[in-house]
């Protein structure tokens, strides 16, 4: 190929490529300006659990292990003990309860089986996506944290939007 040529061939694919950049302009633009904005996730986003209550505040889970069965990853462990006193006076709703229940998020990879498998509504996923640690043993998260999730939620900085209404 000449030199003419292949000037114009390079002239083509620069024109071709502003051209796509070009078209892009006037769309809407999808950047978002994390963290100084919120994140818009969708109502059904599996992000970080939290472990939930009754309306008295008592502890849902009863120690069934079906969570814990049915994680693909093995990132559930589950301690269960007995608390005898009646429903007013323990902290669970049921007397038998989670004394330990951890999730490892080493392991676990969000996949929902654990809140679909649970016969109580007691495990459900918020929508906290910040889960960067500095070391592993913080992956780990415990009853206390997990209970406390549901309380951070408000905190979280994301905009639900309801996955049926806003799907393009
Ligand atoms: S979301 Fe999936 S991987 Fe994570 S704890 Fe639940 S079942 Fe296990
Ligand atoms: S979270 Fe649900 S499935 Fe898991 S142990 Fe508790 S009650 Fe059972």
């Amino acid at each position: 190929m000449s030199i003419i040529g292949e000037v114009v061939e390079t002239v083509k694919a620069l024109t071709q490529g502003l051209k796509v950049t070009l078209s892009y302009i006037p769309k809407e633009k999808l950047t978002n300006q994390y963290p100084d904005e919120p994140v818009e996730v969708f109502s059904a986003y599996r992000g970080e659990h939290y472990l939930n209550v009754d309306e008295n505040g008592k502890e849902r889970c009863v120690a069934c292990f079906l969570c814990s069965a049915a994680c693909p990853a093995d990132a559930i462990y589950i301690e269960a003990t007995e608390d005898l006193r009646p429903y007013e006076q323990r902290s669970s709703v049921e007397e038998r309860y989670a004394k330990i229940y951890n999730i490892d998020y080493g392991k676990c990879i969000l996949c929902g089986f654990c809140v679909e498998a649970c016969p109580k509504d007691a495990i459900r996923h918020g929508h906290n996506f910040e889960m960067a640690v500095t070391n592993f043993a913080d992956l780990i998260k415990d009853k206390e944290y997990l209970l406390e999730n549901r309380n951070r939620e408000s905190q979280i900085p994301v905009v639900i939007i309801d996955s049926q209404m806003n799907v393009k």
